[in-house]
């Protein structure tokens, strides 16, 4: 029989068994500080959890602990200070592959963000794989951290970057990604859970079909890992990328999984400290992964925050967040989708975490100042991905966006919010 810590869920049908009811709000807002202060004289509604998330208790104690007592560089030092940083560093990796359940702790290497990590594959495995006339295969609705490093790439090699059209749902079309992923393919690149429209991507489903023509691929959880498991394992992905930040961890912290036999093939990163075996002027050989990777003093303090972000996240249960948020989000979805003049952006069948919409009468950014006004953080604007704009003829969308201590009373003030903003600015 699976528990509700076994089940790990990965795919479209993401979201279900674990019950709504079953986490304890209350509790776990007291344990994130910053949502009990005011905002323009009403408490806060942080409702901008995908462009960054708060941060509990566990976390900001985690680093104040490794700067009051254990701050050191690591690898480096034979000193007590030193090899206790060294081992919390170890150990926030070791939390990461669990997290992910990563097959090797080498399997995943620390970064700045998603977008580093991104980054460091079109750097690295993508100048090495990918020559003229060869095709990235990206979809319609990418952040732009997932466009233009392959852009770049493309640009720099002379290859090709196709994109994957989504529907009028902002879902993607499976069948014209079989149609575009061809022998020029080098490399897929998806997002798993759209940041403008919520889309959860059938991630598996794609990376079974990519494997079948030999092709790698790379998936930005970014959105992902903050709102259900992620099993790299399962899925079977070649990279996984995502950012410390919106999973409840510092900023400045991130990860990218790769599976060891890429890692080992690619070339390095950035040269400097800690990356190496040995150096002479003649030549340089390199550490193994995840090493080869991480040149220079990292963010340890980042990397250490990262890990009790996650060992908080595994402490509540991934899939009672994940049935908490999916409450939410169906709440929003309708609350707010029958608010008369609003058009939500981003229907599909499977969403998480995110609700975009436009209203007919105000727009976005006099929206957000309004709800800001209340005390209410949404987020206006392009979401840093033009391109899903573009596809549905408008400039921008408001975005609420959902976490673990959300709750429907907020959804409730959100509501009240537009309804006030409606009315100043309705014809
Ligand atoms: N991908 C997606 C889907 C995102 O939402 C974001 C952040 N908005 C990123 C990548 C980039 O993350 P970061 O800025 O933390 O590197």
């Amino acid at each position: 029989m699976t528990t509700l810590t076994d089940r790990r869920h990965t795919d479209t049908q993401a979201l279900a068994p674990a019950q709504a009811g079953d986490l304890d709000i209350a509790a776990t807002r007291a344990e994130f500080p910053i949502l009990s202060r005011q905002v323009n004289g009403r408490r806060l509604v942080y409702l901008d959890n995908a462009a960054t998330s708060q941060k509990p208790r566990a976390v900001i104690r985690g680093i104040s602990r490794y700067y009051e007592q254990e701050n050191a560089n690591i690898h480096r030092g034979v000193h007590l200070l030193s090899v206790e940083a060294t081992e919390a560093h170890d150990a926030a990796r070791r939390t990461v592959q669990r997290f992910v359940n990563a097959a090797r702790e080498s399997e995943i290497v620390f970064v700045r963000g998603a977008t580093e990590a991104i980054n460091l594959v079109a750097q690295t495995f993508g100048r090495a794989q990918v020559a003229e006339g060869d095709e990235v295969l990206i979809t319609a609705m990418e952040h732009h951290s997932n466009i233009v490093p392959w852009q770049m790439l493309c640009e720099e090699k002379r290859a090709r970057l196709r994109v994957v059209p989504i529907d009028d749902q902002g879902e993607l079309l499976l069948d014209e990604f079989e149609k575009l992923i061809g022998p020029r393919t080098r490399l897929v690149a998806v997002t798993h859970v759209s940041n403008a429209l919520g889309t959860v991507n059938p991630v598996r489903e794609i990376i079974a079909i990519a494997h079948g023509h030999g092709v790698p691929v790379l998936v930005d959880g970014a959105q992902a890992a903050p709102h259900f498991a992620v099993d790299v394992q399962d899925l079977n992905c070649d990279f996984y990328a995502f950012s410390g930040h919106k999973v409840y961890g510092p900023t400045g912290i991130g990860v990218l999984y790769g599976k060891y036999t890429f890692l080992d093939a690619m070339p390095p990163y950035q040269g400097g400290g800690d990356m190496i075996s040995s150096v002479t002027f003649e030549k340089t050989t390199y550490k193994k992964p995840p090493s080869k990777f991480e040149a220079g003093t990292p963010d340890i303090a980042g990397a250490i925050g990262l890990g009790a972000a996650l060992d908080y996240v595994t402490g509540l249960g991934i899939d009672r967040v994940a049935a908490h948020e999916h409450d939410l989000l169906e709440y929003a979805t309708e609350r707010v989708g029958a608010i008369p003049g609003v058009r939500l952006i981003g229907t599909a069948a499977q969403r998480a975490g995110v609700l975009s919409f436009i209203h007919k009468d105000v727009h976005p950014h006099d929206l957000g100042t309004i709800l800001d006004g209340e005390g209410i953080a949404i987020r206006a604007g392009h979401h840093c991905a033009q391109p899903v704009m573009e596809r549905f003829c408008i400039p921008a969308t408001t975005r609420a966006s959902f976490a673990l201590y959300n709750t429907r009373d907020e959804i409730d003030a959100l509501v009240e919010g537009i309804k006030k903003a409606q009315k100043v600015f309705g014809q």
